[in-house]
């Protein structure tokens, strides 16, 4: 059976080989009403809704866990059809929520620093698995504003390009979700031939995944940085089409004792020079088993100081739903807690 939160307009239409403003309406059923019931889109003739429902379902993953932390941060493990754990995360701002979610389970970018990699690669997310990361939360707080989304939990975005894509799309159509794409966000640890399209394909919100300025210390934390070394990578952050107004985000995860000293920030400032950017220092949150430590506080504050003082914009990254391991990184599907 297709499960039809897979399908863009286009697919949708084609499926149902009826006149297009039919497909534009089931379009609208399940991507701005948000129904989880054919029966229901009923501005069809039931003759046309039986037809769908004979070759299609409305697929949503079921809650595996639902867990909210102490700054009323919540994280969701959602199983997939096939068994397979994501996870997403809501996090609390102070009149919104952004929901951060998965593109893969698992990884295989193999960034030292990152819980998610300890699973290896285990497959893509589907265009449906994707949306319905940013759908369920919707339907089970009507009332609540969601008003950005991060695609910076488990996986490689762009390594699952054409189904992101399309899930980005989707949530940004008028007649969907109509979130601006101001407010998405891609994140990648550098995956630089899709740069070249990805603003063209989106024009979502870009965030790259630096955390070392010297090449070969990047390449020791993040392996990636062998196929996609930082001069390539910088060089195509220095060429991406961004309009005067937007800026990329470059994410900075700092380990105690291994790139968040004078050093690592002077190299920063110096690589970063005709970036458009902003810089978010995220202070490493270890995991159980990690080969790495938080950075002491002077230090994250002496790291963002030498950027300021250089006119960057940098923040320091809030932590978030720590005590559920919902922080940046920690993202494993339960792989840590015992539970996938
Ligand atoms: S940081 Fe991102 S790209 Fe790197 S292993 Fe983790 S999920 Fe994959």
């Amino acid at each position: 059976m297709i499960n039809l939160l897979d399908l863009d307009r286009e697919a949708i239409t084609t499926l149902i080989a009826d006149k297009p403003y039919r497909g534009n309406q089931v379009f609208q059923w399940l991507y701005q009403k948000r129904i989880d019931d054919i029966a229901r889109m009923s501005n069809l003739p039931k003759e046309l809704r039986e037809r769908i429902a004979s070759q299609a379902v409305i697929a949503y993953p079921s809650v595996a866990r639902h867990q909210v932390a102490s700054d009323t941060t919540e994280k969701f493990a959602y199983r997939l059809a096939d068994g397979q754990i994501i996870e997403s995360v809501l996090i609390p701002e102070e009149d919104h929520w952004t929901i951060c979610i998965s593109s893969q389970v698992g990884c295989a970018m193999g960034c030292r620093f990152c819980c998610t990699a300890q699973l290896g690669f285990r497959r893509n997310l589907t265009p449906g698995e994707i949306l319905a990361q940013v759908f369920m939360p919707m339907r089970r707080y009507p009332e609540r504003l969601f008003r950005n989304i991060v695609v910076m939990g488990m996986g490689e975005p762009l390594l699952n390009y054409a189904n992101v894509v399309q899930a980005v799309r989707i949530l940004s159509d008028e007649q969907g979700p109509d979130i601006s794409t101001r407010r998405i966000t891609i994140s990648t640890c550098g995956i630089i031939p899709r740069l070249g399209s990805l603003w063209g394909d989106t024009r979502a919100g870009l965030a790259v995944s630096l955390n070392a300025a010297m090449d070969a210390k990047r390449t020791a934390l993040m392996p990636i940085n062998a196929k996609y070394p930082l001069p390539q990578l910088i060089q195509a952050l220095r060429d991406y089409p961004l309009p005067p107004r937007r800026r990329i985000t470059i994410e900075y995860v700092l380990l105690g004792g291994v790139n968040d000293g004078p050093a690592d920030a002077k190299a920063l400032v110096k690589i970063l020079h005709g970036v458009r950017c902003k810089v978010n220092l995220i202070p490493f949150n270890p995991w159980p088993g990690a080969p790495f430590t938080a950075p002491e506080p002077e230090a994250v504050l002496a790291f963002q100081a030498y950027l300021k003082a250089r006119d960057f914009s940098v923040l320091i990254r809030r932590e978030r739903g720590r005590d559920i391991q919902a922080a940046c990184g920690q993202l494993a599907g339960g792989a840590s807690d015992g539970m996938g």
